[in-house]
């Protein structure tokens, strides 16, 4: 026993001594696999890096070779299909490459503006090449036109969709499953559909079994990336082509040039290595103009029909606006004033849309007044001016929807109508969205902005470097060079003014919307909000594009509150503090279109001069506010004086209708001609179309709220008064 329990120590001994040999073993296996493991993760980042890497080299290679060439064994039958079946005479910008590009099996991206001709890079190929091609694009509208045009010339495309014919789908699916492109070459897809349906994608494996699916080509392709303006989820399982078809190359186009979103769209796609082809994205046949929103509704339809009667006669163009109800009324108002425009948004049935689509592609009406519905793919090619009636929600929107000008390379006018109050109509919808007051707020400064070309600032916000000779004084800031600057003020003090009534409010315990902070700051309003120091001098418009510096720029800050209606925008201090060297603004002066604008008529019409002279939207155009409109100089300290020629000025009266009515003419409904020979009775019947409108648009889209309410009692407008500007 003792010698058993000796062993028995000796063994615990001993026992002990190897348990703890093990367990540091184990402890220096622990910290060589914590080594390792941490080798691994920098390992595999090295990998990624060095892939990304490999990526952006062979990309780079890619990029470095001269695709812009017509030495490739396919160039002559290019040529010939360009000439032949689209009869065009040339390429433009960035085409050719990706045309070579892609049909050497390369994946291409394709940033191109607007109107650059980006479905030709799809088109063409397709028809070059011995296969049939796949086009997935976000909406049937888009399909539509191009699958007409392309049958125009003889090509054999075909779209798939829901409420398509079931005989034309087993057709288009027999034809893809067969590979026969002889009897089908393009095939139109949404990305739902991809995803949906298990029929399609079986059809297009067997094309591809066959070697007989030849190029995928990706329509507005930035919808891939959350960081474009608009995401579509179903972009997101586009992914599968690549992985799918491997040997099949992959050409996306879009209009959306931003890095991120480029880098975004090539992962999504899992593109390896692919051609970024960038073609320039100034418009150097645009001209761009911002113009001050009247307040009054009757001034801006007046405006409004100065515009489309005298500056663009006879030529074709769009009004963009922000809500359906306006798309209504403004074309009511207009067609009352005989002139020929629809309204053209989501809530109007298909079949109504594209009929209003076709009339304004014939030019049977001269405008289609819309929301951003009227949208993606719209194909005319004289569009002679795009009208911003309200500002857009981003640059990039505001750079598509202009961009439907001018596609014919010829002149063209983007107007912008620019309104204070219009910002906390857009903030209100769009401040929950990604990005989406950061996307206003650009937009914004682009209007303010009193001192830059409007060229320069658009090339900044894509990240590209144009200078302001590419403007060609091409914009309102470069025509007026000289005459458009207001001197930059420090509006520190006037800050500080605006932050001594918000603290005011605070110890009332109000609030203040922006509407109510500028009333208290000119002493209009309610008597408790003001101070006891004077109102400031300067034109209230001036006032307002400070609180919109201000608020853009961070100094104030709109805070947003639900109530049962709508959301409300109050006006906070922001986190920025005035700098030493104190804030400094330039305000923007607001200028007339000039003369020598446009000077083209609308193809399809008789031919008829554009008028010479000038728009001055009010006292000159005869009839919007007859002899009392008064007339503003700015002086050289940028605030303004207003001189008046009858009465003086009804700057002080608020009150329903602002106190500017009283001595406004309204303008009398023509109804002698009847100018709308080609118009539908039910079409003309706006207003009852209008009720039906109101009564569905309970969405968020538009918010008659109580803001804006307020805002048609207590805004008292300056805008029948003009700057003067001689010898224009
Ligand atoms: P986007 O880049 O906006 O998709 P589109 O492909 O719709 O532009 O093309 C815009 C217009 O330009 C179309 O009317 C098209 O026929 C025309 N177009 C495209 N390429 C050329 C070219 N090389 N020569 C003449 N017209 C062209
Ligand atoms: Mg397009
Ligand atoms: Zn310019």
């Amino acid at each position: 026993m003792a010698a058993n329990g000796e062993d028995d120590t000796f063994e615990e001994i001993d026992l002990d001594t190897r348990l703890r040999a093990v367990k540091r073993e184990i402890d220096e296996v622990d910290l060589e696999l914590a080594r390792l493991t941490k080798r691994r993760k920098t390992l595999e980042q090295l990998r990624e890096k060095y892939r990304l890497q490999k990526q952006q080299q062979s990309s780079n290679q890619l990029a470095q070779k001269d695709w812009d060439t017509d030495d490739f064994s396919w160039s002559p039958k290019v040529d010939r299909v360009l000439k032949e079946v689209f009869h065009m005479k040339s390429f433009r910008a960035q085409q050719l490459g990706a045309i070579n590009a892609v049909l050497s099996k390369h994946d291409v991206l394709l940033l191109a503006p607007t109107g650059g001709g980006k479905s030709l890079c799809y088109q063409l190929p397709a028809l070059v090449a011995e296969g049939i091609t796949l086009i997935v694009s976000p909406l049937i509208a888009l399909m539509e036109d191009q699958i007409w045009a392309l049958k125009k010339i003889g090509v054999k495309a075909e779209y798939l969709s829901a409420t398509m014919d079931k005989d034309v789908v087993n057709s288009v699916h027999k034809h893809l499953r067969d590979g026969d492109y002889e009897s089908l070459r393009l095939v139109y897809i949404t990305p739902e559909r991809v995803a949906k349906s298990n029929r399609f994608m079986s059809a297009l494996q067997k094309c591809y079994n066959s070697k007989k699916l030849a190029l995928i080509a990706i329509d507005e392709v930035h919808c891939c990336s959350q960081w474009g303006h608009d995401y579509r989820p179903d972009y997101k399982l586009l992914g599968v082509f690549k992985k799918m078809f491997p040997d099949v190359p992959i050409i996306g186009v879009t209009a959306t040039a931003t890095a991120k979103v480029i880098s975004d769209v090539q992962k999504m796609l899992n593109l390896r290595e692919c051609l970024i082809l960038n073609a320039p994205f100034n418009r150097p046949n645009l001209y761009y103009h911002i113009l001050e929103k009247p307040a009054d509704k009757e001034e801006l339809y007046d405006m409004l029909e100065d515009l489309l009667h005298r500056k663009y006669r006879h030529m074709s163009g769009i009004i963009y606006t922000f809500s359906v109800k306006e798309t209504e009324e403004i074309s009511t108002q207009l067609l009352q004033r005989n002139i020929k425009v629809l309204p053209y948004h989501a809530y109007l049935e298909s079949k109504q849309r594209s009929k209003t689509y076709q009339k304004w592609m014939g030019n049977e009406i001269q405008a289609v007044v819309a929301t951003i519905a009227f949208g993606m793919g719209i194909d005319k090619a004289d569009v002679r001016f795009v009208i911003h009636h309200t500002m857009s929600k981003s640059m990039e929107n505001f750079y598509q929807e202009s961009g439907r000008a001018g596609r014919d390379g010829k002149r063209a006018d983007c107007i912008l109508l620019y309104r204070f109050m219009d910002i906390f109509r857009l903030s209100t919808m769009s401040f929950q969205e990604y990005e989406g007051l950061s996307n206003l707020y650009s937009m914004v400064k682009y209007c303010i902005n009193g001192n830059d070309c409007r060229r320069l600032l658009i090339s900044r916000h894509f990240a590209e470097v144009w200078d302001d000779t590419h403007c060609n004084r091409l914009c309102d800031r470069c025509y007026f060079r000289d005459k458009a600057q207001l001197p930059e003020q420090d509006i520190t003090p006037h800050y500080q003014t605006l932050l001594a009534i918000l603290r005011r409010a605070e110890t009332l315990q109000t609030k203040l919307t922006a509407l109510k902070l500028v009333d208290a700051w000119y002493h209009k309003g309610s008597p408790k909000n003001r101070l006891e120091t004077p109102p400031p001098l300067m034109d209230r418009y001036i006032g307002e594009q400070i609180v919109a510096f201000l608020i853009v720029n961070d100094f104030l800050k709109e805070e947003f509150q639900y109530n049962v209606y709508t959301t409300l925008s109050y006006i906070v201090k922001g986190s920025n503090f005035a700098p030493d060297s104190g804030i400094r603004f330039r305000p923007a002066r607001v200028l007339r279109v000039p003369k020598d604008s446009l000077k083209s008529t609308m193809s399809n019409r008789r031919r008829e001069p554009a008028s010479d002279e000038d728009i001055s939207f009010v006292s000159e155009s005869g009839g919007a506010s007859d002899g009392n409109s008064s007339k503003r100089r700015v002086s050289e300290s940028g605030e303004s004086t207003v001189t008046t020629n009858e009465h003086t000025s009804t700057d002080s009266v608020p009150g329903k209708d602002g106190g500017r009515s009283n001595g406004m003419k309204r303008r009398k409904k023509t109804t002698s001609t009847n100018p709308f020979e080609s118009l539908k009775t039910e079409e003309l019947d706006v207003e009852k179309r209008l009720s039906d409108i109101i009564e569905k648009e309970m969405d968020t889209r538009d918010k008659d709220n109580s803001q804006n309410e307020d805002e048609d009692v207590m805004f008292v407008p300056l805008n029948d008064e003009i700057i003067e500007i001689d010898e224009l």
